[in-house]
């Protein structure tokens, strides 16, 4: 019995100093991003550094992430953090909820709460107006056809507006050769699609639409009706997205067959030709190039530009070696190096590019 009272104390002694540990860990963390410091890394957001940088899981990185934004907005959020009152899975729920007015009535109803218990606190303090009310439209599969299920979700009000992100979970697809690093861009506010595995091949995909797109997908539907008879879904969505990537990687000049270049070339410095536009795309494999001070380069896939290393305004020329794909933040990051802030923000703020 006295072996156990003293075991009993001793987890009770190293609960305390992980909750404390926790607790020094976000703070610190709050600091750190307050300033901003990893952008000195190379990274595009704390998540991404505390992913890639720190070696957490998406998960445990956007628990942090959350936790450490929190407490730059309400630093009482500390003290409970330490006591053990307040689970760091709650604190995603919290960030939802409180508000400068309502922090100190609504902080102590998440202490000691699950995370299912935040979650239905959190859901009561929401207005109800807010909640979504959803009509569910389903397409089921036949065992025998290879038909995907398609789910399709139809919001009769638009959902909650202003959800904390959640991670960008890996979506098992296989990323087109060259291979890129795991991305890197902070995806914007929006709600996350739900991808369920089905089978080797098939997922369970569910979205929510609006009545609008629903119009689209049935004009689109009929406008297929004599190149794809009797589309499903996801034979018309896919259809539509070829187009979209196609188009996006002619203007990218990355073409099955280019034309070859015409016999006199732009005159333009700014002019960048279609088969250096090709080269430099598949060269850096359409992901962010910028170095990490860690090794290893961004990898983001959204946002990507073309960047000239020397800009033109330095006398760089549109040359493959004199190019190369960055993310919109490391583009605005890469000219701001070279430029300074104060001229940058003569672009910012009025919408206008920076010279490349
Ligand atoms: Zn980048």
């Amino acid at each position: 019995m006295n072996d156990t009272r003293d075991l009993t104390k001793r987890l009770a002694e190293l609960l305390h100093r992980e909750q404390g540990a926790l607790a020094d860990f976000l703070v610190a963390l709050a600091d750190f991003d307050r300033e901003r410091r990893w952008v000195e890394l190379g990274y595009t957001s704390l998540f991404y550094f505390l992913h890639r940088e720190l070696g957490l899981s998406k998960g445990a990185a956007f628990y942090r992430k959350t936790a450490a934004e929190l407490i730059q907005r309400y630093p009482e959020v500390v003290e409970p953090l330490r006591e053990g009152k307040l689970c760091i899975t709650s604190v995603v729920e919290l960030a939802k909820v409180i508000t400068p007015e309502n922090r100190g009535e609504v902080l102590p109803r998440f202490f000691h709460a699950s995370k299912r218990e935040a979650k239905a606190v959190a859901a009561e303090l929401r207005p109800a107006e807010a909640a979504p009310h959803r009509d569910v439209i389903t397409v089921l599969r036949q065992a025998a056809t290879a038909k995907a299920v398609t789910r399709v979700e139809m919001a009769t009000r638009p959902a909650m507006p202003g959800a904390v992100v959640q991670p960008d979970e890996p979506s098992g697809q296989v990323a087109a050769s060259p291979p890129c690093p795991p991305p890197s861009a902070p995806l914007p506010a929006v709600k996350p699609d739900e991808i369920e595995p089905l089978t080797g091949d098939l997922r369970r995909f569910h979205t929510t639409v609006s009545k609008r797109f629903l119009a689209k997908l049935a004009a689109a539907r009929d406008a297929l009706s004599h190149s794809h008879p009797g589309a499903d879904t996801e034979a018309v969505l896919e259809a539509a997205l070829d187009l979209l990537l196609a188009a996006k990687d002619k203007k990218k000049g990355l073409v099955e067959n280019p034309r070859p270049s015409p016999a006199r070339p732009s005159a333009s410095p700014r002019h960048i030709p279609a088969e250096v536009k090709r080269a430099v795309w598949a060269r850096d494999g359409k992901c962010c190039r910028w170095p990490l001070a860690s090794g290893g380069v961004c990898g983001s896939t959204t946002r990507l530009e073309l960047d000239h290393v020397v800009p033109l305004a330095r006398g760089g020329t549109s040359t493959v070696s004199n190019l190369r794909v960055l993310c919109d933040f490391h583009n605005q990051l890469a000219a701001k190096q070279v430029f300074g802030e104060p001229w940058m923000s003569q672009f910012t703020s009025r919408s206008r590019s920076p010279p490349g």
